[in-house]
């Protein structure tokens, strides 16, 4: 998915922490922190265990993401630009579809290695994920890496945007108040836990069928419209992070009772019905659990 080169992303939400902010690399620590994010939140990607690359630009600012171009060029200005595509979404999507009146997210944090958030430390091995009590989302772009080389996606910035507007529907859930439904401690297919996780799949779907009709405030689109190619590598993303995917390869069997974010054709599936029917169509919490 490809932006407009002169759309103005100043207006987008992200910032970025260095390494060691917070907590110190290392040993069973990044261990720790994972179980105490998913544990309380369960609303991180992918809920592996796994070690971050390396970083990338750390020392270029985000402040120099102005344009779409840039949004083109580099990953942190595409996080940035993706940020100014999905608030103008949601301001208009969340109460037109769902019913919520909408606020932003506190902040956007792009770290690298490990940061200290109100859900506890993180650290690249924590993936992608929103923290309920700072109202922040939290991305280490080293998981784009893993994605492709440990996951097995296809890649490409669709797949990447894909990543973030899936926490952004987390945010949007905990607006609506039902993100907290997710933290029951409860898993398996027909868990909270999995249906938050799918609405927030299809949420992200929405997004993507409507970013191009999101502009900046000259009525520039942040993006065109994507290709079936790019829509195949947001597909190929949320495939890669499916419970029955990454447990056959984790642990050579499928464990279905722990399921907490679904399976790899429910989470495509639930993409596509956002994508095609809108947010509106994401009500995996009003259905039976043999439709999910
Ligand atoms: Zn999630």
């Amino acid at each position: 998915m490809t932006f407009n080169p002169n759309a103005d992303i100043s207006g987008g939400k992200a910032s970025k922490r260095g390494r060691n902010t917070g907590i110190a690399v290392g040993g069973g620590l990044g261990v720790i922190a994972l179980v105490i994010v998913s544990q309380l939140l369960g609303v991180d990607l992918t809920g592996l265990l796994g070690g971050g690359g390396e970083p990338s630009t750390p020392d270029a600012s985000i402040e120099e993401c102005l344009t779409g171009q840039a949004a083109n060029e580099r990953v942190d200005c595409r996080m940035k630009g993706a940020s100014a595509s999905l608030e103008t979404y949601w301001e208009q999507a969340a109460p037109e579809e769902l019913g919520v009146s909408y606020t932003a997210p506190q902040d956007f944090v792009l770290f690298d290695q490990s940061t200290s958030t109100a859900c506890g430390g993180a650290t690249s091995a924590t993936g992608p994920f929103y923290c309920p009590p700072d109202q922040t989302i939290y991305v280490d772009v080293t998981f784009f890496d893993e994605l492709e080389t440990r996951f097995g996606s296809s890649g490409g910035p669709l797949a990447q945007m894909y990543v973030v507007a899936h926490e952004w529907g987390h945010h949007v859930q905990n607006l609506a108040g039902t993100l907290s439904a997710a933290q029951d401690g409860q898993t398996g297919p027909t868990s909270n836990s999995v249906r938050t996780e799918l609405q927030a799949d299809c949420f992200a779907g929405a997004w993507v069928a409507n970013a191009a009709y999101t502009t900046d405030d000259k009525g520039v689109a942040f993006l065109v419209p994507p290709t079936a190619s790019e829509v195949a590598d947001a597909l190929s993303a949320a495939a890669a992070v499916g419970d029955d995917r990454i447990q056959q390869a984790a642990q050579g069997q499928v464990t279905p009772h722990t399921f907490t974010h679904g399976t790899s054709e429910q989470r495509q599936r639930w993409f596509t019905t956002g994508y095609e029917q809108g947010a509106a169509a994401c009500d995996t919490f009003g259905i039976d659990g043999s439709q999910l």
